[in-house]
């Protein structure tokens, strides 16, 4: 992985628009109607979020953002969310397109969430969980120090707690190329805490969702004593063009989607959405948490 992260788009989407947030709608006024990617038909918007925002006629799981998530997975009114006050900053004073202090002020505003993971406790169908959500829609989902410390304080909190430890990831920027080396080092500081959590025999039990890419897939996402993963989800670790740039070779196709990676046993399951609270509450009764 050294040669892939440092260049600097590896752990970046492509293409790599940082800013960009869920997937724009094209060719559709925005509204009523959805143009499905999964079957490119429209689809009534309204029918989608009923649906947990799911295609009702190709099964499609469309973006969920964090805070929507939260309420598909916790019992209504039970989430309390925890390291709020931890706030980014621009330590490198990085800048591409824009300066990065900017940018992250801009995708504040736009997202509402303060970075890329909302961290707490609550309860799942009556188990008390600590939870992590990250989202893709805030610098594509990416861990700089604010995501990789919330984690850590999270999985140090279950630890102390005994609580299961649910991570839904949904990072196609893996780690923040903005905040450099501090924001590779939250592979390590997030991984020691799972490994600190599992030695207290902890259960981690990680939901891969479209997409998990990059330093996220390469560190705490993999790291499941179960791995739940949306169908269809994009994960991996450098993209598909940056591979065939960097070894020169043809990939099969699909090689980065949830169904390769259950094939291959990568993954333990694929969980529908729908199923997805259901499927947790079952796995931390089936261990004995
Ligand atoms: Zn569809």
């Amino acid at each position: 992985m050294d040669i892939l992260e440092s260049q600097p788009n590896s752990t970046m989407p492509e293409p790599s628009d940082s800013s960009q947030g869920p997937p724009k709608k094209r060719g559709v006024p925005e509204g009523l109607w959805l143009k499905c990617p999964g079957c490119g038909t429209s689809v009534y918007k309204k029918e989608v979020e009923q649906r947990l925002n799911v295609c009702p006629k190709c099964e499609h799981h469309f973006y969920v953002s964090a805070a929507d998530r939260i309420t598909q997975v916790v019992d209504e009114g039970t989430f309390e969310a925890m390291y709020e006050h931890l706030q980014p900053t621009d330590p490198l004073e990085f800048s591409d397109r824009k300066r990065y202090a900017e940018r992250l002020v801009g995708e504040q505003k736009r997202t509402g969430l303060s970075d890329a993971a909302i961290t707490g406790v609550g309860m799942i169908r009556a188990r008390r969980v600590a939870l992590a959500v990250t989202d893709s829609a805030f610098i594509m989902g990416s861990m700089g120090s604010v995501v990789g410390e919330r984690l850590a304080r999270l999985i140090e909190h279950a630890t102390a707690q005994n609580l299961p430890l649910i991570i839904i990831s949904a990072s196609g920027g893996g780690a923040r190329m903005h905040e450099g080396i501090l924001s590779l080092m939250q592979m390590a500081k997030v991984s020691a805490a799972l490994a600190r959590y599992d030695s207290a025999g902890g259960l981690f039990i990680s939901v891969l969702t479209n997409p998990t890419m990059g330093g996220v897939a390469a560190s705490f996402a993999s790291l499941g004593d179960l791995v739940f993963a949306e169908p269809k989800a994009l994960i991996g670790f450098a993209g598909p063009r940056t591979i065939k740039a960097t070894i020169g070779i043809e990939l099969p196709e699909g090689f980065q989607t949830s169904e390769f990676l259950l094939e291959h046993g990568y993954i333990d399951r694929i969980v529908p959405r729908k199923h997805l609270k259901t499927e947790i509450a079952r796995a931390i009764d089936y261990c004995g948490k």
